[in-house]
């Protein structure tokens, strides 16, 4: 049985083995850097721990280093490709492999909605994808903006993105993703891959982080809405005080609430953004809601 699947693995044709034979080259400006590797692309689906009753979305699957094994784990896939070429070179490689559950969609993914998707699928999703790493950021906000309907994310990120998700407050790295993805999920590093697992290779390594959404937050806002945007607000002018990046920003408040919002969450309005906890945060955005109410009475 052991050797059957060695064999299997070694017939499992390469990303270059691939590109050469449908005459398709990376598209840099669209992130295209694909995984050379069969081997390495099967361990990161293993350490995705996809079983059989996920319903996985996967975000730019390419030529589908991950598609397949994704696939035969999951109960069903939908795959979200933006190239026309590799969704068509990607729906014959399933087809060929006999694989029925799983769906492409040729689509940008930040013009579709994780809601739909879920329905589509049947339930909520576990989404997973190498990503664009020019998207990596705006794609990671929309999964936790949306994340009612995802269960967790298990993403491939360029290192320096994954350390800034990563980083405690008061570090260099602190910054408006940190503090999305703390607030929403707990992390847990799942894989660390080499540059030159990828094809073209890029000038940093990588990592894939796990978002767990199953727990709710630590310090929780009264409206997430009103938290997502304060915390834009405040990273908006990063090295401004908070007094002043909140004033310039589209909260919509004046000199006078900022400054009343900060005293009543407790925060020196001298602070910059970059050291506010989890829980300042949180506090703060209440803070903004009750200013906001008692200026419209
Ligand atoms: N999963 C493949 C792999 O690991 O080899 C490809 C990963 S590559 C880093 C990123 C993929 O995202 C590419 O296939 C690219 O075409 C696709 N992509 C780029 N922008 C996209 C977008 N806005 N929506 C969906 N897919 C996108």
């Amino acid at each position: 049985m052991e050797d059957d699947t060695i064999a299997a693995e070694k017939k499992r044709p390469s990303q270059a083995a691939i590109m050469r034979a449908e005459r398709v080259s990376p598209k840099k400006d669209k992130g295209q850097n694909f995984l050379k590797d069969p081997a390495t692309a099967r361990k990161i689906v293993e350490s995705a721990g996809i079983g059989p009753g996920d319903r996985v979305c996967e975000i730019g699957p390419g030529l589908g280093a991950l598609t397949l094994d994704l696939a035969r784990s999951a109960r069903t896939l939908i795959a979200v490709e933006w190239d026309r070429d590799l969704a068509a070179i990607l729906a014959r490689r399933l087809e060929s492999e006999g694989i029925r559950n799983a769906r492409i969609i040729r689509e940008d993914i930040l013009l579709l909605d994780f809601g739909e998707l879920a329905r589509m699928a049947g339930g909520p999703l576990v989404v997973v994808g190498n990503l664009p790493y020019y998207l990596s950021s705006p794609i990671l906000v929309k999964i936790v903006t949306e994340r009612a309907s995802v269960t967790r994310a298990v993403l491939m990120f360029q290192k320096e993105l994954a350390r800034r998700i990563a980083a405690p407050p008061g570090s260099r790295d602190y910054g408006r993703v940190s503090v999305l993805a703390q607030y929403a999920a707990r992390l847990r590093t799942v894989a660390r891959v080499n540059r030159d697992q990828f094809i073209p290779a890029p000038s940093v390594d990588s990592e894939v982080i796990e978002l767990d959404f199953s727990a709710p937050p630590e310090f929780p806002a009264r409206s997430e809405s009103v938290f997502f945007d304060v915390v834009k607000a405040a990273f908006g002018k990063r090295r401004k005080m908070l007094k002043n990046s909140l004033a310039a920003s589209e909260l919509g408040l004046d000199a006078r609430q900022v400054d009343a919002a900060l005293d009543r969450a407790g925060i020196a309005p001298t602070r910059r953004a970059e050291t506010l906890s989890l829980a300042e945060f949180a506090a703060l955005s209440d803070a903004v809601m009750d200013e906001a109410k008692s200026d419209v009475i």
